[in-house]
């Protein structure tokens, strides 16, 4: 079985387009610190996924084909620094209407059927505690980047992107 770190995107992969979404390819800002954590976890075995909200499709703020634009810009980006993704798992629907959104645990569950991934070997990383719910459901370890709130169930908080690499080098 395979083991996996799935990876949040806006705030993660890349800069956080704040409370809207990312609606062209050149506002997609890839993070550095990103980019350093994935390069550790190929490195120490694990396959790296996406998983992502897009409810920006369901409203009609993003269409379909520019997600796909931006996607298709996020893996030629990730491929010149060396990481290739085991997939981009997007819940573009409107919020109580599937069983994919965050913090449902749909989209790993997915990755888990098509990739045969061991769940309890897997981490979700993100910077909100529906990525830590939607991983905990799934049954992996999490991690929240961000500073730390008052209450969180993650495994582990890391405080910024930019200390990502080195927290998983001690986990992973
Ligand atoms: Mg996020």
């Amino acid at each position: 079985m395979t083991r996996c770190v799935f990876f949040d995107r806006d705030g993660v992969v890349n800069q956080s387009p704040g409370p809207g979404y990312v609606e062209h390819p050149d506002a997609f800002i890839l993070q550095p610190g990103f980019v350093a954590a994935a390069r550790l976890a190929m490195a120490r075995g694990y396959a790296v996924a996406i998983a992502t909200n897009q409810r920006g499709v369901a409203r009609g703020i993003v269409p379909q084909t520019t997600l796909d634009a931006i996607h298709a810009r996020m893996v030629a980006e990730l491929s010149g620094q060396g990481i290739t993704l085991l997939g981009i798992y997007c819940c573009t629907h409107e919020r109580n209407t599937c069983t994919c959104r965050k913090p449902q645990p749909g989209l790993l569950m997915e990755a888990a059927r098509q990739h045969d991934l061991d769940l309890a070997a897997c981490w979700m990383v993100g910077d909100k505690e529906s990525d830590v719910e939607a991983g905990r459901r799934a049954g992996c370890r999490t991690v929240l980047v961000s500073p730390p709130p008052e209450t969180t169930r993650a495994t582990l908080v890391v405080p910024h992107i930019d200390l990502l690499a080195e927290a998983l080098a001690s986990v992973l």
